[in-house]
């Protein structure tokens, strides 16, 4: 099955080289590139990406605000210290999807190497969390029409890219005034807490309220 899948993206990839360049239709059918919901309810949408720091402080506020969350792991950073995050599905307001096995440009990877990043992690994220992702944030943010291609032979209903990054990567970047359907970027370091203090601050500043991803993507007929 895995066989015939790989066989099946990289047939599908031929068709959009000779079929789809310079074509209008470039992209009909393949799952969409989400960076900001279009929505007329004041909420925002937080994200944290990959997992390799377990700040209890981040999960204490994510547990006791209750806030919905988005979780892009990677399976590795998950896999070491599992319970850190299966309390933020279980006891808080989490959902785990998908970025990859381990992190690569994937516009960068032939057929066989996409199918194995994204259908390897969904896999392995199921496994754990006991539902497969059907959104996938790529890494870098890296997109194009092949790298959608082999999203959606593995399941991805939508590739979520951000409006903003809030993490702290040395310096602390300005806080941008949040807008309506903002997706908001923050990763699992050691500044994971007062990022998301930020990011949660900016939101009330705005007068918007976090909110969970997939029903907003699925109501804007994103997903
Ligand atoms: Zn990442």
């Amino acid at each position: 099955m895995g066989r015939t899948r790989v066989v099946l993206a990289a047939l599908a990839a031929l068709a959009l080289a000779l079929g789809a360049a310079g074509s209008a239709q470039a992209g009909v059918g393949l799952p969409g590139v989400v960076a900001q919901v279009p929505t007329s309810e004041k909420v925002v949408f937080i994200t944290i990406d990959d997992g390799w720091n377990h700040d209890p402080e981040a999960a204490r506020i994510l547990l006791e605000k209750r806030v919905p969350v988005t979780l892009f792991l990677l399976p590795g950073a998950a896999s070491y210290d599992t319970g850190y995050f299966t309390r933020l599905t279980e006891e808080g307001r989490a959902s785990v999807e998908n970025h990859t096995v381990s992190h690569p440009d994937l516009t960068t990877l032939d057929a066989v190497g996409k199918d194995a990043e994204v259908c390897g992690a969904g896999e392995r994220i199921e496994e754990v969390f006991g539902r497969a992702p059907k959104l996938l944030r790529p890494p870098y943010g890296a997109v194009n029409d092949e790298v959608r291609l082999a999203a959606k032979a593995c399941g991805v209903k939508a590739l979520v890219t951000w409006t903003h990054d809030f993490t702290t990567w040395g310096e602390t970047p300005p806080t941008p005034r949040l807008k309506a359907g903002d997706i908001v970027l923050l990763h699992f370091t050691p500044t994971l807490a007062a990022d998301l203090e930020r990011a949660l601050g900016a939101a009330r500043a705005a007068g918007l309220k976090p909110a969970a991803l997939m029903p907003h993507l699925k109501a804007a007929g994103l997903a």
